[in-house]
């Protein structure tokens, strides 16, 4: 088939899917055809890559030029992108079709994608539960083949968490990887993007096309350019595998347990040998992330003002006026939350209490995950203490959302690159999925030990 008329046929599924579900933010189809029109051209030509043609779709958080970008925020509504982040335009440089703009939770600040000002995500498994979030949309899309792949963006889960939510595949890559550039920021130095897709393969094959170097991007790492495939089907031979005795205490959802340790048995089979380690601070990751993050957001979302783009307020009396009523009209209240936690855990006579003890304690978890890296090749576990909860269930409970992040986090806190993947299902039919966590830079020894349990 021609790349228009593969696109045609996603567009058509799109449409008559999208509205149960709410993937989508935004949809252009002249768009999406131009760019596939452009890829049977580079076919034509003899040009094609391995993934001309292959269309996907972008979480709003990345911005892309003549798209409106709004990461899921009123106060970005009308907000359309004069220039392609990096990641959007190595896409395309590919010959990808990008088919629109995946709905999230406001600037990636959530759990469950209920906190979008575009309308919460449903979870195609079970339309009354949560696709995850914050790349809920991107998770939904791919699990009910809207796109064959997806990007999403991981600060503290957010690529993992729905990727287990929605029963597919996904990865958060060593922090540096992937350039920032126009990945709108949340919290800067967590923030990361990466590839969800049906299995490890695909995630391989577009983490080729969106990773590498960009002076852009001023954290984004020099290193030679990497093959994310070259290592699928390395044997598993003498794999070290890492279960931290406190991934798997209170709170754990026993089925989640289950399936977990039955994924484990399958990889000693595989010739993998298991052994017992220790993470000690993993409760310190909750409170740790959720002081540093938010401290991050408070001064990177101090750029809507309503001054150089986004929703200004209709009336107002003088510029601080105008900067409160916009700002007020703008952010939901998650948003709100983040910013005022943020702002207080920085001010004079907190922040030493606070923010400086985080910022050591950061430390101190990176440094744990050193000491276990000596023992075991990878770390794995549940990716979330539960399968997908029902739309509306946490949604007054801002600390129970929180607690979801249980085991995610602390890959970002220390950088390191981490996974979720498939690993069956709850008695109800809600995926579970398994963490797998690597040292710095295994992405491709990991999607490899990935690839061979799918
Ligand atoms: N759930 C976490 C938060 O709300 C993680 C979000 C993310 O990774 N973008 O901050």
């Amino acid at each position: 088939v021609s790349s228009e008329e593969l696109a045609k046929s996603y567009l058509a599924r799109i449409t008559s899917l999208n509205p149960s579900l709410n993937a989508f933010i935004t949809i252009d189809e002249e768009k999406s055809l131009a760019e596939a029109k452009a890829a049977d051209a580079l076919r034509a030509a003899g040009n094609a890559g391995l993934l001309t043609g292959v269309p996907l779709a972008h979480k709003d958080i990345f911005v892309a030029e003549g798209w409106r970008s709004t990461c899921g925020s009123k106060i970005l509504s009308n907000f359309v992108s004069p220039y392609d982040a990096t990641v959007v335009a190595k896409c395309k440089t590919a010959g990808m079709v990008n088919l629109g703009k995946l709905n999230c939770d406001e600037f990636a600040m959530g759990s469950s994608n209920e906190n979008s000002a575009f309308g919460a995500v449903k979870n195609p498994w079970d339309l009354t539960a949560v696709p995850g979030g914050s790349s809920g949309g991107s998770a939904a899309a791919v699990a009910a083949r809207l796109v064959p792949v997806a990007t999403g963006t991981d600060t503290g889960g957010s690529i993992r968490q729905p990727a287990s939510f929605c029963g597919i595949t996904g990865i958060k890559p060593t922090y540096g990887v992937v350039s920032r550039y126009g990945m709108v920021a949340y919290a800067s130095s967590f923030d990361q993007g990466g590839p969800m897709a049906q299995t490890a393969e695909d995630c391989a094959l577009l983490l080729n096309v969106m990773s590498g170097f960009d002076e852009l991007d001023s954290t984004s790492l020099e290193r030679e350019v990497e093959d994310y495939a070259s290592d699928l089907n390395t044997p598993l031979n003498g794999l070290r595998i890492g279960l931290p005795k406190e991934y798997f205490a209170d709170g754990l959802d026993n089925e989640v347990a289950s399936a977990v340790l039955a994924a484990v048995e399958e990889y000693k089979k595989l010739g993998a040998t298991v052994v017992e380690v220790s993470l000690p601070k993993t409760r310190m990751a909750i409170p740790t992330y959720y002081i540093l993050a938010p401290a991050e957001a408070s001064s990177n979302l101090s750029r809507f003002d309503g001054v150089r783009y986004g929703h200004r307020a209709a009336e107002y009396t003088d510029l601080v006026d105008m900067y409160e009523k916009s700002r007020t009209e703008g952010f939901g209240a998650e948003v709100k939350r983040r910013i005022l936690t943020g702002a207080y855990v920085l001010s004079h006579g907190y922040y030493d209490a606070y923010y400086l003890k985080a910022q050591k304690v950061r430390r101190l978890i990176a440094e744990d995950f050193q000491k276990v890296f000596e023992v075991c090749d990878v770390i794995m576990g549940p990716a979330a203490p539960t399968a997908a909860f029902d739309l509306g269930s946490h949604t007054n409970d801002p600390l129970q959302m929180y607690l979801e992040d249980v085991y995610t986090l602390s890959p970002n806190l220390a950088g390191l690159p981490a996974m979720s993947v498939p690993a069956g299902f709850t008695s109800n039919g809600r995926p579970i999925g398994l963490q797998i966590v690597g040292n710095y830079f295994a992405e491709a020894k990991m999607l490899g030990v990935a690839h061979q349990y799918q």
